[in-house]
């Protein structure tokens, strides 16, 4: 397998290169080409000499393109998924469905179309507010959902009328280096670039005095940097950060329908997920219940390598993580934790977690106060609902949280008063491409996704015209 950077719509090849390593035996499976600073600066000298062709670009053009490239993914989503699933460790199938979500969030962007909007003006005089696009977009990507969150950057963007330069995650680089590759064929050159590094290569971008906004997805300590290194030019800034989503369960609700969701909403991608149930609190008279339900849906789970068609979860995607989840685990047992289902790391190759519920935790200890990312649920006792409404807001993360309960209206109610960017009620973590969604507080800054999204890639300009225009 030969990978490149992506630059100026060709296969720009590195002196350097670094290891991807295949986190189900965590040893290294291919050599990544490792951009350099000063293809770095190439990057943005190609995104910015194609900026002015492109914005010009007629948007519905523009979108035609976008979808030429939806379907040379679609084509193929089976090679990519696989390659994705030999990176990253989820399976297979989760893979080639991330490629298939990816599609579905290309094509439904492509389809917006900014406002014009106008306002009356009392002396007869009109206001219109256009929107244009910023320039260069710097993307830079985590680990976890490597394809589906570069697609929610650069598309939205490209739609715009911006051109990219986005750089994925070290740890997970190969499916975003073949996906450009697979655009390049069906966008201007220089329109999508694509460098690779880590630390270097991201705060170049941040800093880089030609690139004009950064949307980051990743971790809040990251976020911060990215915005120090971005004031010198005062780039925009789209921050999706880390979460801690607490799921609150009334007393009303019915513990069989629930078990399985939130189950699937806290141990989805192995809970490598940024807005998934991080730690549920349950009120006494269902506490029991609920945790013995949920430990049992987790400990017949099958975990194990991407690549065997039985997997339903893989390892962590790498040894930092694996070693993060294992500490918070053993964290949780040193403080009185009980886990009814996993709790040690599994013993042979690669970074395999079983998927695990501890009760007898409670606020104050690491597993709750923290976010895992990571297959480790803490179930926490409450009596009291306006108690724990505080405990769930007590959180400086604020990206999701969620009210469950058989009286919607009474849970919907209660849902508003979280302190987050999305509230949900009976569910956790669904996200849609025509929805906004981003995080309060540490959780980020901005929105992606519709069209309150795709202004984040724009700048307004207010068009002040006098009367009888
Ligand atoms: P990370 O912050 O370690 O790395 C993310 C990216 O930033 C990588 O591409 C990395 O190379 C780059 N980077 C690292 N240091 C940098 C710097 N100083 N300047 C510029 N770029 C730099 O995050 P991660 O470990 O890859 O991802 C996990 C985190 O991401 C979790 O906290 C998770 O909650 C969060 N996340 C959030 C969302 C969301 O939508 N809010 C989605 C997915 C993941």
């Amino acid at each position: 397998m030969a990978f490149a950077l992506t630059i100026g719509g060709k296969a720009v090849p590195c002196a350097d290169s670094f290891a991807v390593i295949d986190p189900a035996t965590g040893a290294e499976f291919a050599q990544c080409p490792l951009a350099s600073v000063a293809q770095l600066d190439q990057a943005v000298a190609a995104a910015r000499g194609a900026f002015t062709g492109w914005a010009a670009t007629p948007i519905e053009r523009r979108a035609e393109m976008i979808h030429a490239f939806a379907d040379a993914l679609a084509a193929e989503a089976d090679d990519l998924g696989a390659l994705l699933s030999r990176e990253q460790g989820k399976p297979l199938a989760a893979a080639v469905g991330e490629i298939h979500g990816a599609i579905h969030w290309t094509r439904t962007t492509a389809g917006f179309r900014p406002a014009v909007e106008r306002i009356e003006q009392a002396d007869g005089g009109r206001v219109e507010i256009h929107r244009k696009p910023l320039g260069v977009v710097g993307s830079i990507t985590p680990w976890n959902f490597p394809v589906m969150i570069a697609i929610w950057h650069v598309i939205p963007a490209l739609v715009a009328g911006n051109t990219v330069v986005q750089k994925p995650s070290p740890n997970t680089p190969l499916a975003t280096l073949r996906m450009v590759e697979i655009a390049a064929r069906h966008l201007p050159a220089g329109v999508w670039n694509v460098v690779t590094g880590d630390i270097e290569i991201g705060s170049g971008i941040a800093k880089h005095p030609d690139i004009d906004k950064v949307v980051f997805t990743g971790s809040t300590p990251t976020g911060r940097a990215i915005m120090r290194d971005g004031a010198a030019n005062l780039k925009r800034l789209t921050l999706e950060l880390g979460g801690n989503d607490a799921a609150i369960v009334l007393p009303d609700a019915d513990v069989e329908a629930i078990a399985p969701q939130i189950f699937q909403y806290a141990f989805g991608n192995s809970g490598q997920i940024c807005a998934a149930i991080k730690r549920v609190y349950v009120h006494d008279s269902l506490h029991d219940a609920l945790a013995e339900k949920v430990a049992a849906l987790a400990a017949a789970a099958k975990v194990g390598p991407g690549t065997d068609p039985a997997t339903q979860y893989g390892p962590l995607q790498n040894r930092r993580q694996f070693d993060y989840v294992s500490t918070l685990a053993e964290d949780a047992r040193a403080q009185g934790g009980r886990f009814l289902a996993g709790g040690k790391p599994l013993d042979g190759e690669g970074y395999f977690f079983p998927l695990s519920v501890v009760v007898d935790v409670t606020d104050g200890n690491r597993i709750v106060d923290e976010e895992q990312f990571g297959p480790v649920l803490p179930i926490i006792r409450y009596s009291d609902v306006e108690d724990v409404l505080a405990r769930a807001n007590a959180s400086e993360n604020g990206l999701g949280g969620s009210v469950w309960s058989t009286d919607i209206g009474r849970a919907a109610e209660l849902a508003q008063r979280l302190e987050c960017g999305t509230a949900w009620v009976n569910s956790h973590s669904k996200i849609s491409p025509d929805v906004p969604f981003g995080g309060a507080k540490q959780s980020g800054i901005g929105v992606e996704f519709g069209l309150h999204g795709l202004d984040e890639y724009m700048q307004l300009q207010t068009v002040r015209l006098p009367a009888g225009a």
